[in-house]
């Protein structure tokens, strides 16, 4: 479980502050629909949040202009964190829920430049399941489309 959640109602949680300059951000870019400032984290030099504008808790909860929006901003912001940054990697990170490893329940992305030994872990336990199983989780999405 992360160490902190904002569980702040819709409009008060910390990012809606921020975008009504209620609290301070080192702001690095804002159009109609996202906003992107430095993370206070800081996990690497230049790690950079892109928020939508608007209170979305997670990605279910987005339109799809602000999805293709916040994606259009974190690309134009992974282009000037590789200009001013140099990393030889770059990992873009967006979690939802709790459990997804979310902590401040207000739609937004990660943009992370990367280095070697940087610290930065995901386990990711492959499973590899049969041909049959891949399609029938298929088939229930499909469905769901
Ligand atoms: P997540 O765990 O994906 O929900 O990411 C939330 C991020 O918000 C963390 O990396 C925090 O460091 C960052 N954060 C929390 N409060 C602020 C703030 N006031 N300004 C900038 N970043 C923040
Ligand atoms: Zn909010």
């Amino acid at each position: 479980m992360p160490m902190f959640v904002d569980t702040s109602p819709p409009g008060q949680c910390i990012f809606c502050r921020l975008v009504a300059g209620e609290i301070p951000a080192a702001l690095v870019y804002e159009d109609a629909l996202t906003i992107a400032f430095m993370d206070i984290g800081q996990v690497t030099p230049g790690h950079v949040l892109v928020a939508t504008r608007r209170h979305a808790a997670t990605l279910l909860d987005t339109t799809p202009e602000e999805a293709a929006a916040v994606m259009q901003t974190a690309r134009r912001v992974a282009l000037a964190v590789q200009a001013a940054f140099a990393p030889p990697g770059l990992t873009l990170l967006q979690a939802n829920g709790a459990l997804g490893g979310q902590t401040v329940a207000h739609f937004h992305m990660h943009v992370v430049p990367r280095h070697e030994a940087d610290g930065i872990t995901l386990s990711w336990p492959r499973k590899e399941p049969p041909a049959a199983v891949l399609a029938g989780y298929a088939e229930r999405l499909r469905a769901a489309l």
